[in-house]
């Protein structure tokens, strides 16, 4: 796929802690568009799953609440668009996991007990 940029976390692309995926390249010419520079379908010629590491990487700062695809025109690489949405389905669903873990430790025992406290 060609990739643009990617943004590992951002809260100005939608709801909540996101990564960025901007796809390089689009035809449609909408009059007024903020990213001319995304039109060519010439650039950083990436992998899939080269991406999908990105995004494991931008976990790491923070809990991914979403993403967020932008360009150019993401449907304009629909496949590798589906594929990247699948991934990053299963890094958070990964993160959750990770999550469940530690709540079954020692450490998250104490976690649920202090939100019971809290929560009374
Ligand atoms: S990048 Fe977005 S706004 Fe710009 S021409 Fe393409 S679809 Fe339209």
């Amino acid at each position: 796929m060609l990739l643009h940029a990617f943004v590992p976390v951002s809260r100005a692309n939608g709801p909540g802690l996101r990564a960025v995926v901007y796809f390089q390249g689009c035809s449609l010419q909408c009059p007024g568009c903020w990213n001319p520079s995304s039109h060519k379908f010439r650039g950083i010629e990436v992998t899939v799953p080269e991406v999908a590491q990105r995004f494991e990487e931008a976990r790491q700062f923070g809990s991914l609440e979403g993403a967020t695809f932008s360009g150019g025109e993401p449907m304009q690489q629909a496949e590798a668009l589906l594929e990247l949405m699948g991934q990053f389905r299963t890094t958070v669903a990964e993160a959750g996991r990770e999550i469940q873990q530690v709540l079954r430790t020692a450490m998250g025992e104490l976690v649920r007990n202090r939100t019971r406290c809290l929560s009374r």
